[in-house]
């Protein structure tokens, strides 16, 4: 998607070689028109695709998540990283190690939001090694749910969570994907989904 990797190259900012900053326009201050735009691509991908639900993890997945969900006609529901002690019967939860912070936490999506007859599609912001889909992946497995696919708005293409996710067969639809950031210096895979 030509406007995301333009956004990225004009404000994104490589920390280090694995780790992008993208504060002003996804994960801090949001870009509305942009995620307008996002969201819209995720529902022309995943058109036809029966969608009932997309499901995505606080905080940064849920701008995307919602302009998709407001274009395909279908609810958003976020996985919550703490949850409340007395509601724990009511809840799907799963392991998810944070790349970022370095620290594993519970994620948690009430059974109220997501079951068997659900066709779920994930979407997050980044995928880097993949952990925070797994997670997703496993409360859908709890739910017996139905997975229409994955719609990452910003892989790292150079890190593994990619290849682990596809080679379970499943479809991930990237936005901008990301082949190095060598020498804080951006450059993506020519197609937007590899
Ligand atoms: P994974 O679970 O695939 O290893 O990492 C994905 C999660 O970590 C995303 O939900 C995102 O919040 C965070 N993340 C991973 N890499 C980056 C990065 O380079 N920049 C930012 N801002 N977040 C990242």
């Amino acid at each position: 998607m030509k406007q995301l990797q333009e956004k990225i190259v004009s404000e994104g900012r490589v920390l280090s070689e694995s780790v992008l900053k993208v504060d002003s326009f996804l994960n801090h201050q949001i870009d509305p028109v942009l995620m307008d735009a996002i969201g819209e691509e995720f529902a022309s991908r995943f058109a036809g695709s029966g969608v009932t639900k997309i499901l995505t993890i606080e905080s940064s997945g849920i701008a995307p998540a919602m302009m998709a969900g407001l274009k395909m006609g279908v609810k958003p529901v976020f996985a919550r990283k703490s949850k409340s002690l007395t509601l724990t019967d009511h809840l799907y939860t799963a392991s998810v190690h944070s790349f970022t912070k370095n620290v594993t936490s519970e994620i948690a999506v009430s059974k109220d939001f997501l079951d068997k007859d659900d066709v779920v599609l994930i979407l997050d912001d980044f995928l880097a090694n993949g952990q925070a889909v797994l997670g997703l992946l496993e409360i859908i497995e709890q739910a017996g749910a139905s997975l229409a696919g994955v719609g990452i708005v910003i892989e790292k293409g150079f890190q593994p969570g990619g290849k682990t996710i596809r080679e379970r067969g499943i479809r991930v639809e990237t936005l901008a994907n990301i082949k190095t950031m060598e020498n804080g210096k951006v450059e993506f895979f020519e197609e937007a989904t590899v």
